[in-house]
């Protein structure tokens, strides 16, 4: 192994420069040279490059965002995409390539792999931790942290003025942001995909959740965590439709990109640094079609296929915490 590639690619997410960093340091190490598409896999396709070294890679682990950029790329997914690209890596003597992202840049790699030969490695780079074979994934701890502190202050206001709010958290399909971020925050109430698809919450069970929460506290500041395509309209819709049935001010707060960005959490940098480590050792040892990942704090692998076919389970612990022992008015959610 002489030279192997690097992409950051899809949703950006906090510690991906922390996983660049770790793959050019590592592979240093090894004599070996990084090159970086930018853009991720349509900088395979444009030819659009840097020469990572340890210069290029210092002092960027403490930064969001990712300094060889990520984005989508439609041609990719074609035959002649994934053709071209096979090309380009050769040209370039590539016999390595590491993709730092979400399932579809994991989908990506198996594509690239019906065209091209060498050793593909997967690190998963994504907030919503919704990648099977890893027990978290690289942003997803900031991205909680981002979210509780929002949700914080979100409280100090809704307790002020006797408010509901409904915010909005990121997560796409999974609720793990949600979850986690209305733990942290002692949310009342969180709509969760794993939730919703079993036993959608209607308006009606809502305000008399809202409700019995007045009743038993006397306030009503209450903080509801909304998953993002959860509910039709989002948070905004779903904010009006229970102010039209409740006695007191509903308010919608999306957090959105924000999410994405910030300092990442010293977990999402020693994560990041880990995997990113892991990664070059794979392809060092012959591994290929595979992601790195911990398992209970352990290095582990799973071939890339079944990070997004097989679905990582929400822990029933923590939606049982969450919905049953501290839903104050447990009773009236059930006879809704
Ligand atoms: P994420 O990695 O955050 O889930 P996307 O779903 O946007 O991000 O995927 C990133 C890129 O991976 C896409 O723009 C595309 O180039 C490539 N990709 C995604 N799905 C496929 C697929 N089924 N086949 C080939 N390439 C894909």
């Amino acid at each position: 192994i002489n030279r192997i590639a690097v992409i950051t690619s899809g949703g950006d997410a906090p510690g991906m420069n922390a996983a660049v960093r770790a793959v050019v340091l590592t592979a240093e190490n090894y004599g070996i040279e990084v090159v970086g598409f930018r853009h991720g896999y349509e900088g395979v396709l444009t030819n659009d490059y840097i020469k990572l070294g340890r210069e290029s890679v210092e002092h960027i682990l403490q930064y969001s965002g990712t300094i060889i950029k990520s984005a989508r790329s439609e041609r990719f997914k074609t035959d002649d995409g994934g053709r071209e690209a096979a090309e380009n890596l050769d040209a370039h003597q590539i016999d390595g390539f590491i993709v730092i992202g979400g399932d579809g840049s994991f989908r990506g790699a198996d594509h690239l792999a019906k065209f091209w030969q060498g050793p593909i490695i997967g690190v998963p780079g994504t907030i919503d931790n919704d990648l099977y074979g890893t027990d978290n994934t690289i942003g997803y701890d900031t991205a909680v942290e981002t979210a509780m502190d929002a949700l914080d202050k979100i409280r100090d206001t809704a307790e002020a003025m006797d408010r509901v709010f409904i915010v909005e958290v990121m997560g796409r399909n999974a609720g793990y942001i949600g979850i986690s971020s209305a733990m942290a925050c002692g949310s009342e109430r969180m709509i969760l995909p794993e939730l919703q698809k079993d036993k959608p919450l209607t308006v009606d069970a809502l305000v008399k959740h809202i409700e019995g929460v007045h009743r038993v506290r006397g306030d009503s500041s209450y903080v509801m965590v909304l998953c993002e395509n959860q509910w039709p309209g989002g948070a905004v819709r779903l904010a009006e439709q229970l102010e039209d049935r409740l006695n007191f001010p509903c308010r919608p707060c999306l957090l959105g990109h924000v999410q994405r960005g910030g300092r990442p959490t010293a977990m999402d940098r020693i994560l990041a640094t880990r995997l990113g480590v892991h990664a070059v050792e794979l392809i060092r040892s012959g591994e290929t079609g595979v992601m790195a990942g911990i398992s209970r704090n352990e290095l582990c692998t799973t071939p890339l296929q079944d990070t997004w076919m097989q679905r990582k389970q929400l822990s029933q612990e923590l939606i049982d915490i969450q919905t049953k022992l501290f839903n104050p008015v447990k009773k009236e959610r059930h006879k809704a």
